[in-house]
């Protein structure tokens, strides 16, 4: 059985922390280096029912994905949701590490798993890491489909392979309109349009498109968005994050089992479609 140390050290090979953006908080929350761990679990956000799941699966390791504190903060109180979860991840001896923008310019990273999720082929990264000789790092990806699909059936096959959401997956462009060639960044990506419009994809797949950004890349060319819950597009990556560390775990001998937490923890909880009849008595029309 490995210590936590060991498991850390093998989390931080696949995702190294100097990799991080520099406003990031990512690397071990709590947890102490000499604690055995045989469960790990991975998990979207560390919010109270993922600290709670991690208890009643008898994990000694959570990895997320989100920081659970981003700034400074002078207390983890337990009157506090998140000093909350400080205090029931130590109560039961579970560590938290957190794998967050280093995981999202990994190779693979949390962009090649949702492309994976929706079956697509990755071509390259998005926005390279001008420090990856062999450019495969970087933000974002750029992916074919096997075969053309319309937007219409692209976006159906889309909400279909991600976990379900009340927001489910929104597109912008014509539902027959071809797409051979798609652009995915999980998470917020609407920072990216420049590198989306120079790789000169049909369709790009991301979450939390902002009005602005959506409008003017809309006006800016025919390229079809797709925006689904940001919850969404990262939860693949939990997945293939813990088949990679199954893979080491394998190597080095451990008796380690690694979890997948099923709960959703997208904040939007419905979703009511704008009615078209005469009950509507919304201004424009
Ligand atoms: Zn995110």
């Amino acid at each position: 059985m490995p210590a936590l140390s060991e498991v850390i050290t093998a989390l931080d090979s696949l995702w190294p922390r100097e990799r991080a953006e520099q406003w990031d908080a990512v690397g071990t929350v709590c947890g102490d280096p000499d604690a055995d761990v045989s469960r790990v679990l991975f998990a979207v956000d560390p919010v109270r029912q993922i600290a709670e799941e991690a208890v009643s699966l008898g994990a000694q390791l959570l990895v997320t994905h989100h920081p659970l504190y981003l700034r400074g903060t002078t207390t983890v109180a337990a009157d506090t949701f998140k000093g909350r979860v400080v205090h029931t991840l130590i109560k039961h001896d579970i560590a938290l590490h957190v794998a967050h923008t280093n995981a999202d310019r990994a190779d693979p990273g949390v962009s090649d798993a949702l492309a994976g999720a929706l079956g697509l082929r990755v071509l390259g990264p998005l926005v390279p890491d001008p420090d990856d000789p062999e450019g495969r790092r970087g933000l974002g990806r750029v992916c074919a489909l096997d075969r053309p699909l319309t937007l219409g059936e692209f976006a159906r096959q889309a909400a279909a392979a991600l976990p379900i959401t009340a927001q489910g997956v929104r597109t912008a462009g014509d539902p027959a309109g071809t797409i051979r060639t798609v652009a995915v960044c999980g998470g917020s990506g609407d920072g990216l349009f420049d590198a989306v419009r120079a790789a000169d994809v049909d369709a790009y797949v991301t979450a939390d498109l902002r009005h602005h950004p959506a409008s003017e890349a809309r006006e800016h060319s025919p390229l079809a968005l797709l925006d689904a819950a940001h919850f969404a597009t990262e939860w693949p990556w939990c997945e293939q994050a813990a088949a990679q560390l199954d893979a080491l775990s394998d190597r080095y001998g451990w008796d380690l089992r690694t979890h997948v937490s099923r709960t959703v923890t997208d904040p939007w909880t419905a979703h009511a479609a704008s009615s078209t009849d005469s009950t509507n008595t919304g201004a424009p029309n």
